[in-house]
């Protein structure tokens, strides 16, 4: 509905039309609380899977690196993608 074009306070009226309920003083009325804009948003970054990818552990990593020249992560929320490399797990490998 939202996609057609439809406030939500045309969905909401749509929603209590349809209850079409025998004893009206089982449909609340509804009262707007607040106004928000809403967004699909993904609070995803680089730095979060970096850190998910360390906890393989350093010899995981480095059998990684041996075999492949570059680790890609998906996101599996908003399917960005992030790559990263040898170098940005510098310092987990020197220790
Ligand atoms: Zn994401």
């Amino acid at each position: 509905l939202m996609k057609g074009g439809m406030s939500l306070e045309q969905i909401i009226n749509l929603l209590y039309d349809d209850m079409d309920t025998e004893d009206d003083s089982l449909v609340e009325e509804y009262e707007i609380l607040e106004e928000k804009e809403i967004k699909y948003s993904c609070d995803c970054s680089a730095e979060r899977f970096q850190k998910g990818i360390m906890t393989l552990g350093k010899d995981e990593l480095k059998h990684i690196f041996e075999e492949e020249k570059e680790i890609e992560a998906q996101c599996q929320f908003c399917g960005k993608k992030y790559k990263f490399t040898e170098k940005d797990f510098e310092d987990i490998l020197k220790k």
